[in-house]
């Protein structure tokens, strides 16, 4: 049905402070996902992309408190010019080089957060994972037109709102390079990724172990071509909220500058953004 080879780029949150909190809920008893119970599904269905179609690829970005990083391919592999989709690189290969990625990333944020900041942050830089991921889609889109590239961000932590615009901007680069953007939320729901979803046609889902692989293989592992023909339980809801500009709180009233289009939440003569001075309009019954 689907025959051009197909990429799928995945942004994995490797917050330290997010799966901490998670690991430990799970220990008391509760039903959240672990972290290596979200790990076990994400290597199954990346296992399950690659035997889709013989020409599939895939690329892992994972981001924490130390930063965002490739863990797949990693340089070596792309100097070496070999890829999944000519059988240049084993299964095994690819599931050492993620984990090895992820575990240099979280020991580095472990590190970084015990030194620099007392207390653990749970504010992965996704907006830099994005665009890392975007960047990278970019370039195999130039290489070869005719791939299909797909992102899934697979979040564990909450939003944090002083990335909003830098969020924002990815999403609207991806809608605007029609590569739709499929979020897996394991902690608590995003606005964010629901946005994302929605503006550019992805699927937003937010579960909990044990059904994060059924999730996985029954929602996001179908093409687009494929989603059109399967009756699946589509966004009930999306949250439109944007943070303001000057507090970073979401927020559902506020006031928009008539040039800029930045948000506030209090009135203010001059816009903190451009400087735009406002005009009030006086309205006569
Ligand atoms: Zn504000
Ligand atoms: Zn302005």
């Amino acid at each position: 049905m689907d025959e051009d080879p197909s990429l799928l780029v995945v942004v994995f949150d490797a917050s330290q402070g997010a799966w901490a909190a998670k690991d430990a809920l799970a220990a008391q008893g509760s039903t959240v996902g672990t972290f290596q119970g979200t790990l076990e599904a994400m290597m199954v269905f990346l296992q399950s992309y690659l035997l889709m179609h013989r020409r599939n690829d895939i690329a892992v970005v994972a981001c924490g408190e130390a930063g965002s990083r490739m863990v797949f391919p990693t340089p070596a592999i792309e100097k070496d010019n070999v890829s999944l989709a000519t059988g240049g690189v084993s299964s095994k290969r690819v599931q050492s080089c993620i984990v090895d990625g992820l575990r240099e990333l979280m020991s580095a944020s472990a590190c970084g957060t015990a030194s620099v900041q007392p207390a653990v942050s749970s504010k992965a830089p996704i907006a830099k994972a994005l665009s890392q991921a975007l960047c990278f889609t970019h370039r195999k889109i130039t290489e070869n037109p005719s791939v299909q590239t797909r992102l899934l961000v697979v979040q564990a932590g909450p939003d944090a709102p002083e990335s909003y615009n830098a969020v924002m901007n990815c999403i609207f680069s991806a809608q605007k390079a029609q590569i739709p953007v499929d979020c897996l939320c394991v902690g608590p729901d995003s606005v964010f990724m629901q946005q994302a979803a929605d503006v550019t046609g992805g699927v937003y889902c937010h579960v909990q172990e044990p059904n994060v692989l059924q999730q996985l293989l029954t929602l996001i592992l179908p093409s687009q071509a494929c989603r059109k023909y399967l009756r699946t339980k589509g966004q009930e809801t999306v949250d439109f909220r944007a943070a303001c500009f000057c507090h970073r709180r979401l927020i559902e009233i506020a006031y928009v500058c008539s040039v800029c289009l930045s948000v506030f939440c209090e009135f203010s003569p001059i816009c903190a953004t451009c400087g735009t001075r406002a005009v009030p309009k006086l309205l006569t019954t």
